[in-house]
């Protein structure tokens, strides 16, 4: 191990003390209580948890000092996502600090840099991701979304799908053609789009949790000043590959499987007759969780040192959802009856669930939302043929 990894290594533990302290002393019980429970918190809950972040100096700890950041290591970064993870805090919304705000302050003009980072920071406006479209997601350079210039203005035309709480968005990052012609991923521009402009319509998409967090967004001759555009035009494809770098460092999903397998161990504990069969698979679940964090410490340590062979990120995304996914079920099928019982009344502030545990109506909830994350942020089949690609050289 190298000083310099020694010495990330010492930072990250006391960014995790300081998470913990924060943890108990600082963050509100009614969003401990409610995140713990998995209830639902709306947008004033978010932003109020990601202000209280920015607060301590982690919303952008990630971010480069010149832009109000800490130049958090990798492993800094890994530190601060998977501790609250650990913590069962609410999800950090990852669209501006994470995804637009990297690529605005590498790419973008200081009229963006000024104009977009301090809201981005302090989430006084609210981004959401404007990439898939009906028949453009794993292959997104298939995207059918136009944006044809005219005088100052871009006219953009399309419909993105799947838009996490566009409903919710004060901005959204959008990838459209701003040409018909040549090489699709030469003619797609990084558009930032004011989601009050005049033919943006956001349509909600139930998803089989109950709960509104994903939508469609109808673009009809919406009008983007030219200055939306980011960086150069027809080059929208190296920034959202970058971007896309950004999204699948995968910090959180093994403090998020933890979490969970904890919370299953407790259960089954609490059940008292826990049966060997339960035990056995909680054994297993185990032995896998050992594997994905070792795996993670190995993959930042050498992307720190530069040796990685880029699936690194596949790889976690890919063991951690599907880990998470099979451990929600073995929860579930620990809580019984508890474990069918879903009433989403026991989702809200003052909700009590019918059956079991206070936890139980979101636990329900989680397992069936995130039925979806083998999906978002690059479906699995997807990370299988880039880890076949990469490390197997298939
Ligand atoms: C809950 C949720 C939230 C989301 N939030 C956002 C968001 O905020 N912003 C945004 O832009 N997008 C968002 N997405 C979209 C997400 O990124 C896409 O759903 C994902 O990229 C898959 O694309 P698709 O749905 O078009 O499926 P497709 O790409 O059509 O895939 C369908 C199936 O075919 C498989 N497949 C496709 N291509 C290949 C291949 N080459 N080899 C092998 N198998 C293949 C896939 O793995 C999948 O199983 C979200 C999706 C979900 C479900």
């Amino acid at each position: 191990m190298t000083d310099a990894i020694r010495e990330a290594q010492d930072r990250g533990e006391r960014l995790r003390e300081e998470i913990r302290s924060f943890y108990d002393h600082i963050l509100p019980d009614d969003l401990k209580t409610r995140s713990r429970r998995h209830q639902v918190l709306g947008k004033s809950d978010y932003v109020r948890w990601m202000r209280l972040l920015h607060e301590q100096g982690w919303a952008i700890g990630h971010w480069p000092m010149e832009w109000g950041g800490q130049a958090w290591t990798l492993l800094e970064r890994f530190a601060f996502e998977d501790q609250f993870a650990r913590l069962g805090c609410p999800w950090i919304i990852p669209f501006g600090v994470k995804y637009v705000g990297p690529v605005i302050y590498t790419f973008g003009s200081s009229a963006q840099k000024s104009r977009f980072l301090p809201g981005i920071a302090t989430t006084a406006e609210f981004w959401a991701q404007g990439y898939s479209e009906p028949g453009a997601g794993s292959d997104l350079a298939a995207l059918r979304t136009e944006a044809i210039r005219k005088g100052d203005h871009y006219v953009v035309n399309g419909q993105k799908v799947w838009t996490t709480y566009a409903q919710w968005a004060d901005w959204m990052f959008c990838l459209a053609k701003t040409t018909r012609d040549g090489p699709s991923q030469k003619s797609i521009s990084f558009l930032l789009v004011d989601m009050r402009s005049p033919g943006v319509t956001v349509k909600p998409i139930a998803t089989m949790d109950g709960y509104h967090h994903v939508n469609e967004v109808w673009l009809e001759n919406v009008l983007v000043p030219i200055d939306n555009l980011v960086g150069e035009e027809g080059a929208g494809w190296t920034y959202a590959k970058f971007l896309l770098k950004n999204e699948r460092t995968a910090g959180a999903i093994v403090g998020v499987v933890w979490h969970a397998l904890e919370r299953l161990k407790e259960l089954a504990r609490q059940s008292g007759s826990a049966s060997v069969r339960l035990e056995g698979r909680i054994g297993e679940l185990d032995l896998r969780l050992m594997a994905l964090e070792e795996a993670a410490y190995q993959a930042v340590e050498s992307m720190m040192r530069g040796t990685e062979h880029g699936a690194e990120a596949s790889l976690i995304k890919l063991r951690g959802t599907e880990l998470y996914q099979h451990i929600a079920e073995a929860t579930i099928d620990t809580l019984g009856l508890a474990g069918v019982a879903y009433d989403t009344a026991a989702l809200h502030a003052g909700g009590l669930p019918p059956l079991g545990p206070d936890d139980a109506g979101g636990i329900i909830k989680d397992h069936l939302y995130n039925r979806a994350a083998t999906i978002f942020g690059g479906a699995s089949e997807i990370q299988r043929n880039i880890v076949a690609k990469t490390v197997l050289g298939l």
